[in-house]
């Protein structure tokens, strides 16, 4: 009887050390290592077409009108403080290769301002979640955040092309020169 609980008890130990020798371990996390890294792929990779997707839509939008100059004006904003490329980054990089190859002008114009002042009237707007409210100059009007800052953007590219200067308005204020 003893003897065979001694067998049992031996056979259990050799189970454990098969489950957890390190070969085994070892084999078991490269195949996990494998599947992590077909899946990481593949996201990658759906990724990397979804904005390429994206990218091609865009130029074709802008490119409608046949008649017209095509012009791509980026906000120089950066999102994240992560470091090394952002999403922005690698998105301006692609965008701006394909703009080239289509014949499209692209350029980065400065954000500041263009969220705060409103794109109608350029007087001060009150954040309301999502939108902007342009209580003055605009009877109380409410736009989407992002649209309002579009549209800043988008006329100050037209007002820069038709008149080489930047609305004071919307310039940032000069940094002091550094002292020594
Ligand atoms: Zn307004």
């Amino acid at each position: 009887m003893k003897d065979m609980e001694k067998q049992k008890t031996l056979l259990k130990i050799q189970e454990l050390e098969e489950t957890i020798s390190p070969l085994k371990f070892e084999q078991q996390l490269d195949n996990e290592y494998e599947k992590f890294k077909a899946k990481t792929w593949d996201r990658k990779r759906a990724a990397k077409a979804e904005l390429t997707r994206g990218i091609d839509r865009l130029i074709d939008i802008v490119k409608s009108p046949p008649d017209s100059t095509p012009f791509i004006a980026m906000g120089d904003g950066k999102f994240g403080i992560k470091r090394g490329p952002t999403f922005t980054d690698k998105f301006a990089k692609a965008l701006y290769t394909r703009s080239q190859g289509a014949g499209v002008r692209m350029h980065y114009v400065s954000e500041f301002k263009t969220s705060m002042l409103c794109c109608r009237c350029k007087s001060k707007t009150v954040k309301k979640g999502r939108q902007v409210l342009c209580k003055v100059g605009c009877q109380g009007a409410k736009r989407d955040r992002d649209d309002n800052a579009s549209q800043n953007m988008a006329n100050l590219t037209h007002h820069y092309v038709d008149n080489l200067e930047w609305p004071t308005e919307f310039q940032r204020p000069a940094r002091l020169p550094a002292i020594n």
